[in-house]
């Protein structure tokens, strides 16, 4: 489910994701939660002072930067966190363990 989402955005999005990344851009994961088509996502991405709120679900995505809000685009918000999701299940698994949910809000 992320894959694909990752796979839909914009090449340029995808690499200001990625240099996010590299640039150690904070993903503060507020809620968790596995489902059968995918997993539920919302929490923030910080960096540089700035806070942006994420949702992510298996049928719906949103941000609240500009690129989301007016353009209705897939941001670099959520290409950067679908591939911290990404490396934390694949770490998970290789590590042998049960991928942990969070649930707070
Ligand atoms: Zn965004």
């Amino acid at each position: 489910m992320l894959r694909k989402l990752l796979g839909k955005v914009e090449s340029g999005r995808f690499g200001r994701g990625l240099a996010g990344l590299q640039a150690g851009w904070q993903w503060e994961v507020k809620y968790r939660f596995f489902v059968a088509r995918g997993v539920v996502l919302r929490g923030f991405v910080k960096y540089e002072g700035k806070i942006f709120a994420i949702s992510i679900s298996p049928k719906s995505y949103s941000c609240s930067c500009q690129d989301y809000v007016v353009r209705g685009i897939r941001c670099k918000h959520i290409a950067f966190v679908a591939m911290v999701e990404l490396a934390y299940e694949a770490a998970e698994r290789s590590a042998h363990r049960q991928v942990q949910e969070v649930r707070s809000l």
